[in-house]
């Protein structure tokens, strides 16, 4: 008999985790609260590792045309300039995609959802909330925020941070709150023409105030640290934004400030990613430091890993235990890798003694001249590592990518 699944959000964690379904010919509702897919400018990287995942997926070709191709990263200075760069060629033996594919995240859920619109094994219900999810041993029923409720085989709950999956079933979302958030004002002006070197991605540190500058195919994004001193409104205002903006290039005439948003930066996990047949996945799961951008992409992992290992669990093709061990594994990875590599960029970027972040500066530095470095370094900042760390589970469930090498330089 057929499978059903219920997918909770249709962000990319649930658009993933409803096509790995659907592949494994499981029935999918996929849930979501909004009336239509909207396009909201939030992670706008994918890393080499997660493409290697969703190539099964036909979407990655779709990607590159409506994204642009990173073959590097840098690290500046404000007043220096560039003081290092890592080439993703360095990577090139290890994965069909040596660069970081700057592609907002809703490109990806919309080619998603326009397969799911011709595929009859995935029901999408827009403008539907889920109000909750409780496990029954061999099914799940949830609850909507109508007041119905639907029965399932099994849930993903891909929710999102706000997760009311995760709140019905009372697990902990223990972590931390950093005390600066980060605001993004993202302008169409060239900024490439006026900073010499600028590569599609720069962590740039500085005495009073460090950015990021992360290109989009229409945008440059600008991301600063706001400190507590300063209200939400305050640095979204166009004077604040304008100022921000005038310290990377100063012009003559105002930005045109094409979209702005602040949000609170989290280092969040919760107590476990699997009670009964309720699985968490992606933001719902984790939630942590945007810096190195592996938020978006370790959900898009978790996503596969979970739906393809449910799939097996429900056709009887592997024992409920090993979704134990996947979920223990991801929510690890989550605090292990995800967690100590974005909370170190955010340390090195922002650390306030002048001699700390020089040493970190030196130290990335030094790193870029040294091939071995370089490449251990790139392993690990586009989760090639995190992807290897997961290389029998993966095979287990026949997600491993086709034609990827195995343990190529692979190390945590
Ligand atoms: C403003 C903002 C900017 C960000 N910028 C960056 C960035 O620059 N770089 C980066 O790496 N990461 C960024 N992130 C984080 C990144 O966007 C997330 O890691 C990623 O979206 C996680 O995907 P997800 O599918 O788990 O959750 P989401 O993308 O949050 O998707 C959850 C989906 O579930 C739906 N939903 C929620 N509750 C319910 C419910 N009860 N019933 C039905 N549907 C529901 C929501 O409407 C949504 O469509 C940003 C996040 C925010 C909020």
């Amino acid at each position: 008999m057929t499978s059903r699944v219920g997918v909770v959000g249709t962000g990319p964690v649930g658009c993933v985790a409803a096509a790995m379904l659907a592949e494994r010919n499981v029935e999918v509702t996929l849930f979501e609260s909004m009336s239509a897919h909207e396009r909201q400018l939030r992670a706008s990287t994918f890393h080499p590792a997660t493409l290697e995942l969703l190539r099964r997926f036909d979407v990655v070709d779709d990607m590159i045309e409506r994204g642009l191709v990173a073959n590097r990263f840098a690290y500046r200075d404000r007043k220096l300039g560039q003081v290092a760069s890592f080439g993703m060629g360095i990577v090139a033996d290890a994965t069909q995609f040596p660069f970081r594919l700057q592609c907002e995240q809703y490109k990806l859920c919309e080619l998603l959802l326009e397969r799911f619109a011709n595929d009859s094994s995935v029901d999408v219900r827009y403008g539907t909330e889920v109000a909750g999810a409780s496990d029954h041993g061999d099914h799940v029923t949830v609850a909507l925020a109508d007041g119905s409720e639907l029965i399932f085989d099994a849930v993903i709950a891909a929710d999102g941070a706000g997760s009311n999956v995760r709140k019905s079933l009372n697990l902990a979302f223990d972590g931390m709150t950093y005390e600066d958030r980060y605001v993004i004002a993202s302008t169409p002006f060239e900024l490439a023409d006026h900073l010499p070197d600028l590569a599609y991605v720069n962590y740039i540190s500085d005495s009073d105030e460090w950015l990021v500058l992360l290109r989009t195919v229409t945008l440059w994004r600008a991301m600063f640290p706001v400190g507590p001193e300063e209200s939400d409104a305050e640095a979204l205002s166009e004077e604040a934004c304008q100022r921000r903006l005038q310290g990377v290039v100063a012009r003559d005439e105002p930005y045109n400030i094409a979209h702005r948003t602040i949000y609170s930066v989290h280092q969040r996990v919760a107590d476990t990613f699997r009670v009964g047949r309720v699985l968490l996945a992606g933001d719902a799961a984790h939630i942590n430091n945007p810096l190195g951008g592996m938020g978006m992409n370790g959900g898009v992992h978790d996503a596969i890993l979970l739906a393809a290992g449910l799939a097996s669990v429900l056709s009887g093709d592997l024992p409920d235990e090993r979704l134990d061990h996947y979920a223990a594994m991801r929510r690890q990875l989550a605090i292990d890798y995800v967690k100590r590599h974005t909370h170190q960029n955010a340390v090195s970027l922002s650390a306030p003694d002048p001699d700390a972040r020089q040493r970190a500066l030196d130290a990335t530095v030094a790193r870029a001249a040294d091939p071995d470095e370089a490449r251990a370094f790139v392993m690990q900042a586009s989760m090639l590592n995190a992807l290897h760390s997961m290389q029998e589970e993966l095979t287990e469930v026949d997600c491993w990518p086709a034609g990827l090498e195995r343990n190529v330089g692979a190390t945590n």
